[in-house]
């Protein structure tokens, strides 16, 4: 068992955080944004096929092949109609593609069933590791840490300072960020969290 959780290394957030720093541009300017998910993974040298029913039949969003193709096999409906979902999910699966990848690679991924199989193979400690690294590589990912901290912190200026930020002041922040990034509430307010974890405080109950 102790070999076993070896297999995925702990990453703490910072280095998650340096490793996205390295693939993703800061995008000083907000004409840039939001982050062209699809372009960094077509950079990379990563396919997307869509998939119809892939949600319905399996129960998954999506998942990554890792059999000498990388392909992000994606259900076409979220793809085609939930783009903030869309995004939030390729982001995700680019984080296994990225952090995880000579394991998953030796796994040698190409169909849903080996992708089961895969699931099957690891622990559950190994599992919540992998998902909670690929969500953390997916926020820093959509929300640019230094475009992000650029962001707040002038905001934060033009209210007189962070005492300054209210529910109202702190809504419209949020829609200003899922606006600009296109990505969800959650999203954005993860962020926030490791990002400002004293704003992040004083604010958390409005989320509820
Ligand atoms: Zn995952």
């Amino acid at each position: 068992m102790k070999m076993s959780r070896q297999r995925i290394k702990f990453l703490s957030n910072n280095q998650i955080i340096d490793i996205v720093n390295n693939f993703i541009p800061q995008y000083e300017t907000d004409l840039s944004l939001p982050v062209e998910i699809e372009n960094l993974l077509c950079l990379n040298g990563i396919d997307i096929i869509t998939h119809k029913d892939l949600k319905r039949t399996y129960g998954i969003e999506s998942y990554i092949t890792t059999n000498g193709a990388d392909k992000i096999v994606i259900d076409s409906d979220i793809y085609m109609d939930e783009e903030t979902r869309a995004r939030y999910t390729l982001a995700h699966e680019f984080g296994h593609y990225i952090l995880h990848g000579s394991f998953i690679k030796s796994q040698n991924i190409s169909s849903e069933e080996e992708y089961f199989n895969f699931r099957k193979s690891i622990t559950p400690e190994e599992e919540k590791r992998i998902e909670i690294q690929a969500h953390i590589f997916a926020g820093y990912t959509l929300i640019p840490q230094a475009s992000f901290r650029c962001k707040i912190d002038s905001l934060i200026e033009n209210l007189g300072g962070s005492k300054n930020i209210g529910i109202i002041e702190f809504r419209s922040i949020m829609k200003d960020i899922t606006n600009q990034y296109v990505c969800s509430d959650m999203v954005a307010f993860k962020q926030l969290e490791y990002e400002y974890p004293k704003i992040y405080e004083e604010l958390k109950d409005t989320m509820l």
